[in-house]
């Protein structure tokens, strides 16, 4: 019997969306109910879905839970996105706000209170529910608390006697770290969890650290990061504790939602194109100058980035290399948002260079599938990456991806040599490599046999999510009926 699932977590397309966290946690969801796995989906209940028009009902149930001397309660509602039931928490003294997790200038203050109120209303939703899964998938800090009350304030409780729980880390930088002073007491969990092999991160409390030390198995999103985040270089203080749980610690690399990134399908661009019928892109392409209000021969080509403003994205180096990439024959053009010291600086730069460089700060669906669909080229220079979806959608597009070589920006991109590859990968983090990968990717452009091969080698490409579903099934068999870890 495949196992029952439930997925946590703390935003998933369509109904709340911050990064790549929701393409993966709302396209898992469906893809382990398509494999057969009876799933659901818990989330909270943000402004941003009760906007989003969705036909959203009342389950009737409320869940309470202690917090801080105080005890909360929230409404649990109910929908359902492609046969999979969604479950939210409603809380609107924690959701009902502007954004997830905070403003462009600072994290919320009761990120700590929101996150643990949510993932005990999860829990305590199950109970009231009457569901007891095999296995609860939990994703990035915000839920970290789900496998550490399972073991501990619920590890008693015989509803969760046979319920494992699986923990995936999407970026190991987020942490959710808060001081202890008095915080720790919030979480309700028992002292013991607050010491070095629990909880306890140099003094401070890290949700992070408590889903990798609770949970029964551990993934991430591709089998390059899964091995940089063991290293000190790349683990961000945590490479120690999953050195230590190497033997539960899977890299699973996400797949795409190809009903949504298709080029041949896709909605929200001005025409459809496929590998047969490329004359879609070039009207893709004009539409995508004139939407950034710049111009470019045929001959030239269209770099694009789309991207959080945020340094993991490669920002420094970017900067560095501008004055040169805006020498060559090139017109580059971003779309962002995120923190507002890059906004500034992308936004001078743009000033400087006003024929070559157009920079919108939006979180825009359609323009994000616009750019996809017109750029030539897909510039992703991160200083790291867990997996990375915007280069894999790019491969599709025909959108050639330069990258640079880390986590799952390695594993997807395959390098561009005569005949052979799907896009390019420079390995130093520095400007120079990155200039040196530019002007390679330009000389090819402008061998239209060469481009053609390459973007064809490209648009074959298959990242599906049925291999990934099939991946974390054999993960959660192998815990499912395991004994409980002590
Ligand atoms: P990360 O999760 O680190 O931001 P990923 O590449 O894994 O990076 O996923 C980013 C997702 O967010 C992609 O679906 C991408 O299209 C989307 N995205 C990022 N920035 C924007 C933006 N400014 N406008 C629209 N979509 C965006």
């Amino acid at each position: 019997m495949l196992p029952s699932v439930i997925i946590v977590s703390s935003e998933a397309v369509p109904f709340s969306k911050t990064g790549g966290l929701a393409d993966v946690s709302g396209a898992l969801a469906v893809a382990l109910k398509r494999a057969g796995c009876k799933a659901a989906l818990f989330l909270p209940f943000y402004r941003e879905t009760a906007l989003g028009g969705f036909e959203i009902e009342n389950t009737g149930l409320t869940v309470k839970a202690p917090l801080a001397g105080r005890v909360i309660t929230a409404e649990v509602l109910r929908t359902s996105h492609e046969g999979v039931p969604v479950y939210f928490i409603r809380c609107d003294e924690f959701f009902d706000r502007t954004y997830l997790y905070g403003t462009p200038e600072r994290d919320y203050f009761d990120n700590l209170e929101r996150f643990t109120f949510f993932s005990r209303g999860v829990i305590e939703a199950l109970k009231a529910r009457g569901f007891a899964p095999d296995i609860i998938h939990c994703n990035d800090w915000q839920t970290g608390l789900v496998p550490a009350c399972i073991k501990d304030i619920y590890g008693l409780d015989p509803h969760f006697t046979n319920t494992k729980t699986v923990f995936t880390i999407h970026n190991i930088a987020y942490q959710g770290i808060f001081p202890q002073n008095g915080f720790f007491a919030l979480t309700g969990l028992s002292e013991r969890l607050y010491a070095s092999d629990g909880m306890e991160f140099w003094g401070k409390l890290s949700l992070l650290k408590a889903g990798l030390v609770y949970s029964d198995a551990i993934t991430t999103v591709s089998r390059t990061y899964s091995e940089e985040i063991q290293t000190i270089e790349s683990g961000c203080g945590l490479d120690g504790v999953l050195r230590e749980r190497k033997a539960v610690l899977h890299g699973v690399l996400n797949g795409v939602d190809y009903d949504e990134w298709n080029p041949e399908t896709d909605k929200l661009i001005p025409t459809n194109f496929s590998v047969r019928f490329m004359s879609g892109k070039a009207e893709c392409r004009k539409a995508l100058l004139k939407e950034f209000g710049l111009k470019a021969k045929v001959s030239t080509p269209v770099i694009a980035m789309i991207t959080r403003l945020a340094e993991q994205k490669g920002f420094d180096i970017l900067l560095d290399a501008m004055s040169k990439l805006m020498d060559a024959d090139v017109a580059l053009l971003i779309l962002g948002s995120g923190e507002a010291r890059y906004r500034l600086l992308l936004e001078e730069a743009a000033l400087r260079y006003p024929k070559k460089l157009s920079v919108k700060i939006a979180f825009d669906k359609r323009l994000a599938h616009l750019v996809e669909a017109g750029a030539d080229i897909f510039l992703m220079p991160s200083r790291y990456e867990p997996c990375g979806l915007n280069q894999i959608y790019s491969l599709k597009y025909g959108t050639i991806p330069i990258v640079r070589a880390t986590g799952g920006l390695e594993d997807t991109v395959k390098d561009y040599s005569i005949g052979k590859g799907t896009g390019f990968k420079f390995k130093d983090y520095s400007a120079n490599a990155l200039i040196d990968k530019v002007s390679e990717a330009c000389s090819v452009f402008k061998d239209k046999k060469e481009w053609g091969a390459l973007q064809k080698r490209a648009m074959s490409e298959e990242f599906s999510w049925e291999r990934a579903a099939g991946e974390y099934i054999g993960i959660y068999q192998t815990i499912v009926g395991s004994t409980p870890k002590t």
